[in-house]
């Protein structure tokens, strides 16, 4: 067996696994249902088969007999078959409205699970091509081609039918016509190995498509996004758009030619294989009934058995082929769901109100990259201490918060709280100690209010609108038409509203002061406002953070004057560390000479 091959094999029964056992613990009647369904649709199957060979074996006994007696008879045979076939009807109308109804809930319920997992799963993921790459495959793999629980578990149910109908068909035919059994068996064969190659095509065109579908995706959907409006508006970009759209769309198109070309051939195989088997077979079980080996019910009967057993039998080898190529994609879902964790978890809680921060010998270089972008970091940040972190773009201040967060572990050295290095602390009681601000904070389309307690729980707690009127929002709020309940965007309510950016960075802030964290982090919300609105946006949020652990970065010096201590980042590490007037002391220093370019806007 191919390495392929067995890489798929190996991907069947782990998702077959994971697939019935969340359905075995979620809706477990589910496979009751499913098995009464298959049994009476196999029973209907057979009904057909084998109830036309009485009726018309009565209706031929008639010319030489008790005309009345055989009437009678093949009327009990004919309401016999109709009666399977309204009872199977009604029970496979029943289970269908179930199934569908189900279907709805395992995707919903699949769905929820994958994003919970996107939202937990460690940050530095988020930014890490692989895992990116492996959550769109586990999203495509699930929906797109396998049809998820359900698209696997109709593939299962469909051979249970089919093994069902097979063995008895078969069985009708070894008793009646049996050499109608190799001439099935030698076709079947023929036409598997033929699907089996225009299923590769498929696969392979699925591969290519489903590169072209996620860039097509991209432009369609995610770019239609209003948050997206100005830029392609002002830009005049939307042409650009549409050229895309329509060179990935023409991809897509050459695949699909591609594809259908390439299966012509065998399509054409497989048709002549089927009419070589059923002029065989007619001609055989024609020759049967003609020397009276069979009667004519009989004759009817194995014709039936013979297209029911070919087809059960297509239908069970489809079935497996089905599996294993759902299985294969559905499997990236639990690929996804299994993603290694990039950092060890802890279980220490934090204890106490007061906190000391330390970085020994902190070096950092992003997973995939080569590049120390912090080397041997060493600071201590007493508790209430107020400190800012200044440094060019790139200097690696966001890197240095992140590291703080453990939204990243150190590469090398340690950072700790309190003496105890943080990978020991539980990450949710870890986080609890910062609020940050970073400079692309993230509004949601919810209400302003749940932007700012992510709670929908808050309507009558105070402190909301305490931060509200603290963060300097308390104006802009009570113009907003629903107030503080009034939706951020208009995704989901047209009252919705956009923020001006001031708005947008006031929320922001309300948002870190209202989870009254011990430390709080400004990293650059401002940077797009100019050096003066920023230092006093730093200087009021400093009043309001009173004598919590405070860290400010800027690539400017808006924080240095009021800050009890200054960290300057460069090539890498802390260049220079100090008081503000510490630092404007040394001769040539960075700090100094920065102070000496921004001193218009901080003098006074
Ligand atoms: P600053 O906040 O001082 O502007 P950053 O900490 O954002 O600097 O970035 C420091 C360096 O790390 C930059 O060279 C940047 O390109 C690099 N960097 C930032 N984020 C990542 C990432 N997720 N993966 C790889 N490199 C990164």
């Amino acid at each position: 067996m191919s390495e392929k091959k067995e890489k798929r094999k190996g991907k069947v029964l782990p998702t077959l696994k994971f697939m019935f056992g969340i359905m075995l613990r979620e809706k477990p009647y589910f496979i009751v249902i499913y098995i009464i369904m298959g049994i009476t649709s196999a029973a209907a199957g057979i009904a057909g088969v084998i109830f036309p060979k009485f009726i018309i074996d009565e209706l031929v006994a008639m010319g030489g007999g008790d005309v009345q007696t055989h009437i009678t008879a093949a009327i009990l045979w004919a309401a016999a078959f109709m009666g399977v076939l309204v009872l199977s009807g009604i029970i496979a109308a029943a289970g269908n409205y179930v199934q569908d109804i189900l279907r709805e809930w395992f995707n919903e319920y699949i769905d929820r699970k994958l994003a919970e997992r996107a939202m937990e799963m460690d940050f530095q993921h988020t930014e890490d091509p692989d895992a990116l790459d492996k959550l769109n495959k586990a999203q495509e793999g699930m929906s797109w081609y396998s049809g998820g629980i359900m698209g696997i578990t109709d593939s299962v149910y469909y051979i249970f039918t089919n093994v069902i109908t097979a063995v008895s068909s078969a069985g009708i035919i070894i008793f009646t016509c049996p050499w109608l059994l190799p001439v099935q068996a030698v076709s079947l064969v023929l036409i598997t190995v033929f699907q089996a190659k225009i299923n590769k095509i498929e696969r392979l065109s699925f591969v290519e498509l489903s590169k072209y579908n996620r860039i097509f995706g991209y432009v369609f959907w995610h770019l239609s996004d209003f948050r997206f409006g100005k830029d392609i508006r002002l830009y005049d970009s939307a042409d650009m758009m549409n050229r895309k759209a329509k060179h990935y769309s023409e991809k897509m198109l050459t695949v699909w030619k591609k594809e259908s070309h390439d299966e012509r051939g065998f399509q054409w195989i497989m048709d002549l294989t089927n009419s070589l088997r059923d002029g065989i077979s007619y001609f055989y079980i024609g020759y049967m009934a003609l020397t009276g080996a069979i009667t004519i019910g009989d004759l009817s009967m194995c014709i039936g058995a013979a297209g029911t057993l070919y087809f059960s039998l297509s239908g069970i080898i489809d079935g497996i082929q089905g599996i294993y190529n759902k299985c294969s994609y559905a499997h990236r879902y639990i690929e996804f769901m299994d993603y290694p964790a990039a950092m060890s978890k802890g279980t220490r809680k934090v204890t106490g109100s007061s906190h000391v921060i330390e970085f020994r010998n902190v070096s950092f270089r992003y997973p995939r990259s080569e590049k120390w972008v912090l080397r041997n970091i060493n600071i201590t940040i007493k508790q209430g201490e107020h400190l800012s972190v200044v440094g060019m773009n790139g200097a690696g201040k966001t890197t240095f918060i992140k590291l703080l967060c453990r939204l990243y572990d150190v590469t090398e050295g340690e950072i700790l709280i309190d003496g105890v290095n943080i990978k020991e602390y539980s990450d949710e009681e870890y986080r609890r100690l910062f609020a940050v601000v970073f400079q692309d904070f993230s509004l949601f389309a919810f209400s302003l209010r749940e932007n700012i307690a992510f709670s929908d729980d808050t309507k009558n707690d105070p402190a909301v609108n305490e931060t509200i009127a603290k963060s300097g929002l308390a104006d802009d709020v009570g113009k907003l038409p629903d107030g503080l309940d009034t939706m951020i965007f208009k995704s989901f309510d047209e009252n919705g509203t956009e923020l001006s950016g001031g708005q947008r960075q006031k929320a922001a802030i309300a948002r870190a002061l209202y989870k009254d964290a011990p430390v709080v982090i400004l990293d650059e919300p401002t940077a797009a406002l100019d050096p003066i609105a920023e230092y006093d946006i730093y200087r009021q949020f400093d009043t309001l953070v009173g004598g919590k652990t405070a860290v400010y970065i800027s690539h400017r010096l808006s924080s240095c004057k009021f800050c009890d201590r200054i960290a300057v980042f460069s090539d890498s590490t802390i260049k220079e560390y100090g008081t503000h007037d510490e630092l404007s002391e040394i001769p040539g220093g960075i700090y100094a000479e920065m102070f000496a370019a921004q001193a218009q806007y901080y003098v006074n």
